[in-house]
């Protein structure tokens, strides 16, 4: 057994770590985000049908252009604020992989993307993978980001591409659009506005797609991996300018997505409504995180998204360590002080908040 460093690996990979969130089997996850709700039946019966059809056209390869996908997808994120064309959508295996195309894309060596950390951990280790030069800003108090210091981090370090998260994960606070509007006006570059947890703003939040019309350098990423309750099927996509699917062409790999991934993706967004119903009730147990975490004595933070960051946290391993020992797994996101949980079903949710009781008492 060689170790790695032994390898002829590209000196800027050697020492980085990879992209590690805890795996592990508990009666209680809480650590990754996902919509921790059941798919309803009728929705595995409607999609089991879709890929048994896939199956039996499996011996050629799927539609390069996965061009029904984006007539759902397109049909998704129109609405009352606007309509997206299909052209304007382009789809890949997670928004991850969204993120590493527009990095192939528009970053690459010799180039640099700029990110408010702490922010989403894969931003910058797809910025290592792509050769891509990371450049961290700073953010205000309490993790907000103000127009002004937003547009001078910009300013100062010209940066080729902009990755904003809204809401930011892992503090799962907002990011207002007059912030999008004011970096794409400061910068000739790419701005990336992710928006993985989209479906859990307020109702009357605008999304930055709303900003998309005259905006060519302006990228939305959304992802079929959280609110949509579909993580395992690996289904992110984006909405922008026509004309950014056409560069991403020029770096993906021929058929990416699979056909069991476009007939799966298809069938699930054809039930959106029943694939949707939980995230009231999920936003109903966030708002219930951040009003019972105060009387254990943590402070939590604002919310948009599934998730809470809460402080006070005298020791974040041990209660870490804590929690697994009663069969639930949060996320030590590495923030002292602080720890992040996920907003499950209201039982997940109560067996978390009387377990941190417990042992905070
Ligand atoms: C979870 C998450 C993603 C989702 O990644 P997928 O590859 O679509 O599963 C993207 N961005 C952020 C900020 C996330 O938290």
């Amino acid at each position: 057994m060689t170790t790695l460093d032994e390898l002829p690996i590209r000196d800027d990979l050697r020492g980085l770590s990879p992209y590690g969130a805890p795996q592990k089997h508990v009666r209680i996850a809480l650590n990754v985000n996902e919509n921790t709700h059941g798919i309803p039946e009728e929705v595995v019966d409607h999609v089991l049908a879709a890929l048994g059809s896939a199956v039996r056209g499996m011996n050629r390869y799927p539609d390069r252009e996965f061009t029904e996908l984006r007539e759902h997808l397109a049909r998704y994120l129109s609405g009352p604020e606007g309509t997206i064309h299909p052209e304007q959508v382009w789809a890949a295996n997670g928004s991850n992989e969204i993120l590493q195309q527009i990095l192939q894309a528009f970053g690459g060596p010799g180039r640099s993307v700029l990110g408010f950390p702490p922010t989403y951990s894969m931003h910058s280790i797809l910025a290592a993978g792509t050769g891509t030069r990371w450049i961290a800003a700073e953010r205000d108090a309490a993790y907000e980001i103000s127009v002004p210091t937003a547009v001078a981090a910009v300013e100062a370090h010209r940066p080729d591409l902009v990755f904003l998260c809204a809401p930011n994960n892992p503090t799962g606070t907002p990011l207002t659009i007059d912030v999008i509007e004011a970096v794409y006006d400061a910068t000739d570059g790419i701005v990336v506005v992710d928006e993985a947890y989209a479906e859990f703003m307020p109702d009357d939040a605008p999304s930055a797609l709303t900003l998309l019309p005259g905006r060519p350098r302006l990228i939305v990423s959304r992802t079929m991996s959280k609110a949509f309750a579909f993580a395992g099927a690996r289904l992110g996509y984006l909405a922008a300018d026509p004309v950014i699917a056409d560069a991403l062409r020029l770096v993906r790999l021929p058929y990416h997505l699979s056909a069991l991934t476009q007939a799966a993706a298809i069938a699930a967004l054809q039930c959106a409504p029943q694939m949707l119903a939980m995230v009231d009730e999920i936003r109903g147990q966030r708002d219930r995180l951040i009003r019972d975490l105060p009387a254990l004595g943590f402070t939590p933070l604002p919310s948009w998204s599934n998730f809470v960051l809460f402080g006070g946290v005298e020791d974040p391993h041990r209660t870490f360590e804590a929690l697994l020992a009663e069969d639930i797994l949060i996320r030590d996101v590495g923030i002292p002080h602080h720890l992040r949980v996920t907003a499950g079903t209201e039982e997940e949710t109560t067996a978390f908040l009387e377990a941190l009781g417990r042992i905070r008492a």
